[in-house]
């Protein structure tokens, strides 16, 4: 059926439709936008390796749609290099080019900064023998790592985009993460000292599906030079207890990595240049070197227990049928939920 021939009492529904999906997004279950978002960057978007068309094309998909939920949103270039093997490449060579992190403000009353970060490129193969295995590349959904931080990312910017924080809010979709951090390593440095005085606390979201179990971990460096920077990690806890989710922090087991700090994606840029952090993740820091690295057991579905980088492995049809059912939807609802509740204390707005 086609416009014209509609009655006028459906081209109503319709069009009631459609502004309810554009400006009623919050009014549908918490977690049903990430999911979609989360959905949506992974199958359209695969291999968005840091600098290429793909991730610029992943990065004005993602402005669009912070547009959509009436964010302003800019894309600001990062110059990237980095080795690689390319698609159908035999040979590792030095790659040049630009990425970009695309960002949306949520202005407060006071000078104060909270900042919301997730990464939405994927991994190049770095070796031959990686591009041969399908590890990084031009087949690379990224669904865990990390369209599912991203989700997360767009619901609760979908759901700020009305309130009036005491503190400002800004959303950061980060480039460039997985060839070492370059995209966060130039939000911070874009930032003059006193900018990142402000900055009250910086969370970030990576990879929440594959993983056994969901973390908040405080920033290694900030809490050792001083532990009230873990606040904001337990407050996390507590609130993710209220609400009857299960939120785990690093337990320590390896030494390098002290308990309830983690460590690994772009909040390290944040970390080192002494901004309180938060980071959450789903893995399990039990298993393997207790690194954290290692996100479930060793089965058939998951070979060594993680599915990082892997085309074959991190890609919806792989989670969906081979992870607890549900699961998809399930985790960027608990996320959202945990992190909405830490917003409103964080950056003060009513309920
Ligand atoms: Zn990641």
């Amino acid at each position: 059926m086609n416009a014209v021939s509609t009655p006028p009492i459906f081209r109503l529904i319709v069009l009631g439709l459609a502004l309810l999906t554009a400006i009623g997004a919050p009014a549908e279950p918490i977690g049903a936008l990430a999911e979609r978002e989360m959905r949506t960057l992974a199958a359209d978007f695969p291999g968005r390796m840091a600098g290429t068309e793909q991730e610029l094309a992943a990065a004005r998909h993602l402005a669009g749609r912070l547009k959509v939920f009436g964010h302003g949103a800019d894309l600001q270039p990062i110059e990237v290099r980095y080795t690689h093997v390319p698609a159908g490449g035999a040979e590792p060579v030095e790659f040049q080019g630009l990425s970009h992190n695309v960002v949306a403000d949520r202005p407060g009353r006071s000078d104060r900064l909270i900042i919301v970060g997730a990464h939405y490129d994927t991994a190049a193969s770095m070796t031959p023998e990686q591009a041969e295995a399908g590890i990084g590349g031009p087949d690379l959904q990224g669904l865990d790592d990390n369209a599912s931080g991203i989700g997360v990312l767009l619901e609760l910017a979908a759901r700020l985009v009305d309130v009036e924080p005491e503190h400002g809010i800004r959303f950061i979709a980060f480039g460039a993460e997985e060839v070492g951090l370059q995209g966060a390593r130039a939000a911070v440095a874009a930032m003059a000292p006193e900018q990142r005085e402000r900055v009250d606390l910086m969370i970030n979201i990576d990879s929440i599906i594959t993983g056994d179990h969901l973390y908040a971990h405080a920033g290694p460096m900030t809490v050792a030079a001083d532990p009230a920077h873990g606040e904001a990690r337990d407050r996390m806890l507590a609130i993710a207890a209220e609400l009857g989710v299960e939120l785990k922090t690093n337990p320590g087991l390896n030494p390098d990595y002290p308990a309830g700090t983690g460590c690994c994606s772009d909040q390290v840029a944040f970390d080192e240049a002494g901004i309180p952090v938060v980071n959450i993740e789903a893995t399990n820091w039990r298993l393997g070197d207790r690194d954290g690295f290692q996100q479930t057991s060793v089965s058939e579905a998951f070979p060594s227990g993680e599915t990082w980088h892997n085309s074959r492995l991190d890609r919806i049809e792989h989670l969906e049928a081979h992870l607890t059912p549900g699961r998809l939807s399930e985790r960027p609802a608990q996320v959202v939920q945990v992190l909405l509740a830490l917003l409103q204390e964080q950056a003060g707005f009513g309920p």
